[in-house]
């Protein structure tokens, strides 16, 4: 019944991308010729503009009736909070922030942004101010102006150099030959994954939504590049609400909340402080992790 996000991520594995919600992904339910499977109630109205608080009250979900995700599931995230979401592989960590799109409806309870159930708005007005950036950077053949600009159409030239500047993309783009007008290619390799990035964190900061979904890439990058995009994404997540699929320790060090997912609820939550201090899940996580990096 569930289908329909396989070929999303399909198409998100060439396309990847990182776009505010329904523009881009209407591109891509026109591209494929599929309707997404949720549909507006017939009394929806549009979402009023997001400030940035989500609530999961009481949530139960399975993709499929004989099976639960997650259960009963509880928690509150303030507007401009950074969230975390660690835990094994498969614990549910691309799922919650799947709901929160509303690409699949709860089994039982409600999902709420300030205060609304999602299920009572029309899909493109929530997806319109939600910002989601899959693991790979979405680059199309353009330039770097144009593919800044995709984060809303109509930005000035002013206003793209400003908002690449914020996120750090502006330095590494102004030392190339033809600056902002240089051409790069879909698939071409003349762009760093860093590079990629940031350029996707300065598309991302014009396109301004207020709840941003981040799936963090688990391709390795140097401690340079690593500190940068860091500054770079901070900048872009002032004043947003972010659940990030983190994979970095720095990304996850730098979050105001962790949420470790694990049989089916969150087992631990709270900064990384607080979880080191409790010697539980975290604790382990990232102590190994640690190892695993330092030896390499
Ligand atoms: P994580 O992001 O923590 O690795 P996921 O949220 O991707 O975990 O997956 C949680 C569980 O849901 C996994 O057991 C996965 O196999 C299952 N799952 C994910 N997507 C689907 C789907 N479209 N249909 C059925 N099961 C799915």
């Amino acid at each position: 019944v569930n289908n329909f996000w396989n070929p999303i991520v399909n198409i998100g594995n060439f396309y990847n991308s990182i776009v505010s919600g329904s523009v881009y992904l209407e591109r891509i339910f026109n591209m494929m010729d599929i309707k997404p499977e949720i549909e507006d109630a017939p009394d929806a109205f549009d979402m009023p503009d997001v400030e940035g608080h989500v609530t999961f009250d009481n949530v139960t979900f399975g993709y499929e009736e004989n099976q639960t995700i997650f259960e009963n599931l509880n928690f509150e995230v303030e507007a401009g909070e950074t969230i975390a979401l660690v835990g094994p592989t498969g614990a549910g960590k691309s799922t919650i922030t799947n709901m929160i799109s509303r690409f699949y409806d709860v089994r039982e309870g409600a999902i709420l942004v300030d205060g609304i159930d999602i299920r009572d708005v029309t899909v493109n007005s929530l997806r319109d101010q939600i910002g989601v950036m899959l693991q790979e950077t979405f680059i199309f053949s353009g330039t770097i102006l144009e593919n800044i600009r995709y984060g809303q159409l109509d930005a000035t030239e002013e206003e793209i150099i400003e908002a690449a500047k914020i996120v750090k993309a502006h330095d590494f783009i102004s030392e190339l030959k033809n600056g902002y007008h240089t051409y790069i290619h879909e698939k071409g390799s003349s762009l760093s994954v860093g590079q990629r990035q940031l350029i996707s964190f300065a598309r991302t900061l014009l396109a301004n939504p207020k709840v941003l979904i981040l799936d963090e890439a688990t391709s390795s990058i140097d401690t340079q590049t690593e500190i940068l995009l860091q500054e770079g994404l901070n900048r872009l997540l002032e004043g947003r609400t972010a659940f990030i699929v983190a994979h970095r320790l720095s990304t996850i060090r730098n979050s105001d909340r962790i949420f470790y997912i694990g049989d089916k609820k969150i087992l631990e939550a709270g900064s990384h402080d607080e979880l080191m201090e409790k010697q539980g899940r975290y604790y382990t996580l990232y102590k190994t992790q640690s190892e695993l990096l330092s030896s390499i």
